[in-house]
């Protein structure tokens, strides 16, 4: 399912009355719900309208793009107006989206092999390509770097006053087709959102891992990441996370490159609000070489992404502790990440 980031608010949120969401328990974790939808969900300038044309379609007839509309539209509302927010909560309309969402099959593809160089060169020539409906006609799926969403191409069918093709989900001119040849792993879709966004600067969000990560060998009151099975709900508390099995395996895709992705952002954040100025994070993967650039640029593409949401952060250090034989490999990742520059 594309929305398993959202089930484990669903028994929350089924259980949900007025003395829950008066509990400072409660509150804490509405926040870190409209964090997590902030991390994963980009709200489109257009879901106003959008949602006035679907707000009476029965919530099953909607298509994933309606859903995660209609989705945008509660959750924004939420975050302007508490009382809305009260009242889709204690009637159950937010439950009942979240599960219908569940039903969404996942769109992850494989994560690609391209490394950091190759990634950042591709990136670089995103506008130059063909959007126009003809590609639609000629392509069965679509990447949109300004959502990070990957849909089938019937989806599509507005176009701007350019002839360019818009995205579904955000109406954005920024897609690119199965048929160019390019990753749609979630690494790449994050990377060029960071490069074309143009809330900070990519050459000056970039010198920010410079400043903050820094490697070491010594485990002290680390976070770890351990090959393990994997863990049915993301438990923050606890002081490990176990990275799914599916890493070990030759291919990894854009699922577990998000589920990483979410976690990290998670604890960013768990960071960020108890003013930790210091955040260890062990990654016990040394045995598998092939994996750890796409866990370096899952890493490094996450972190970037919180900075931009968070640049005035806590965070003066995020302390990698990896083992002797892999930090090289980690480092030269974000040398090479380092020297580039947006032109
Ligand atoms: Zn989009």
């Amino acid at each position: 399912m594309k929305y398993w980031w959202l089930s484990p608010y669903i028994p929350f949120f089924e259980n949900i009355d007025e003395k829950v969401l008066r509990s400072k328990q409660g509150k804490k974790q509405i926040d870190h719900f409209f964090k997590d939808c902030s991390f994963s969900i980009a709200i489109p300038s257009h879901y106003l309208d959008y949602y006035q044309k679907i707000k009476n379609y029965p919530i099953e007839q909607l298509s994933d793009c309606g859903l995660q509309l209609s989705f945008a539209y509660q959750i924004y509302q939420g975050k302007v107006d508490p009382s809305y927010f009260k009242k889709i909560l204690l009637n159950q309309q937010l439950v009942t989206l979240l599960k219908q969402m569940q039903k969404i099959p996942n769109t992850y593809l494989p994560s690609s092999d391209y490394n950091i160089e190759e990634t950042l060169e591709e990136i670089t020539h995103l506008k130059e390509l063909d959007t126009s409906m003809e590609k639609v006609k000629n392509n069965n799926v679509a990447a949109c770097y300004t959502c990070r969403n990957i849909f089938y191409t019937d989806a599509i069918y507005q176009r701007n006053k350019q002839k360019k093709c818009l995205c579904p989900y955000c109406n954005h001119d920024t897609l690119y087709f199965d048929n160019d040849y390019i990753p749609m792993d979630t690494n790449f879709l994050y990377f060029a959102y960071l490069y074309y966004q143009d809330e900070i600067p990519f050459n000056k969000l970039l010198p920010l891992l410079k400043e903050k990560i820094h490697f070491t060998n010594k485990e002290k009151n680390a976070f770890t990441f351990e090959p393990e099975e994997p863990i049915g709900t993301i438990d923050f508390l606890k002081q490990q996370v176990y990275l799914p099995k599916s890493w070990y395996q030759r291919m990894p895709s854009g699922k577990e490159e998000d589920y990483l992705r979410i976690v990290l952002l998670h604890l960013l954040n768990e960071a960020d609000e108890n003013r930790t100025a210091i955040l260890r994070l062990k990654f016990d993967l040394s045995q598998d070489k092939e994996v750890i650039p796409i866990i370096a640029m899952t890493l490094y593409s996450s972190i970037l992404y919180y900075f931009l949401q968070n640049y005035f952060t806590n965070i003066q250090k995020i302390e990698m502790v990896v083992s002797q034989e892999t930090q090289p490999l980690y480092e030269s990742i974000l040398q090479t990440l380092l020297k580039f520059k947006k032109s």
